[in-house]
């Protein structure tokens, strides 16, 4: 039985409707002088720390702790400006699957394991009124690889239910074939959504425990049985 459901955020819970790209690239313009820092760049899946680690190298802009602070101090003011300009959303089926989670007889804790930092899950998911469920996670800035994110919200879940948790007991979300790899990094169950970067036979091909279109299609007592 799982005791621990880690969401992904964009193309899982949400649609920012672009606002995360865009205010990368204002911060990174504002920062550094660089106009269309972005173009060409594959956001889906990543982690901000280690696309910005990109941008550094494309825009030979030293990777140094001072200019990420430079960029984050922006990008968060960015964030919340543009998703306010930008039209998102909740995704399918988020708000039934999450009743449905706290309905259960034993629910489980509800975490994020994410590539966003954690300041900007936070403007992200706050926006969406969709921050307050959320205990436990893992983000953007406790790693740029996110497979060893997964390890840090294992250990985070571990220390919230006081207790060794099993691959078994954990169930990670998310929309994208890097999610399904993130989650078997930690040997968790994953299930793949197609409401955001990659289209369902592509999460098949990658053999998550289920893949389906939304999370309507999927019960919350059927994915933590
Ligand atoms: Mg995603």
């Amino acid at each position: 039985m799982v005791k621990l459901v880690l969401f992904d955020i964009d193309g899982t819970l949400i649609h920012s409707g672009g606002a995360g790209v865009r205010a990368f690239g204002r911060a990174f313009t504002g920062a550094f002088g660089i106009e269309r820092p972005t173009e060409g760049v594959k956001f889906a899946g990543r982690t901000d720390t280690g696309l910005l680690r990109e941008l550094f190298h494309r825009h030979r802009v030293a990777p140094t702790r001072q200019n990420a602070e430079q960029f984050f101090t922006r990008y968060v003011f960015w964030l919340a400006e543009s998703l306010h300009e930008h039209t998102g959303g909740t995704c399918a089926g988020v708000a039934e699957f999450i009743g449905g989670l706290r309905a259960l007889p034993e629910p489980p804790a509800l975490g994020l394991l994410t590539g966003n930092i954690r300041l900007g899950a936070e403007i992200k998911l706050r926006h969406f009124n969709l921050w307050e469920p959320f205990l436990t996670g893992a983000f953007g800035d406790d790693h740029h690889d996110r497979n060893k994110l997964a390890g840090v919200a294992k250990l985070r879940g571990k220390g919230v239910l006081q207790r060794e948790l099993s691959g078994e007991e954990i169930l990670v979300i998310g929309d994208t074939p890097l999610d399904i790899e993130c989650a078997r990094a930690i040997g968790a169950r994953c299930l793949a959504v197609a409401t955001g970067g990659a289209k369902l036979p592509e999460l098949v091909e990658h053999k998550p425990a289920w893949a389906v279109e939304n999370l309507l299609k999927v019960s919350a007592e059927e994915a933590c049985r």
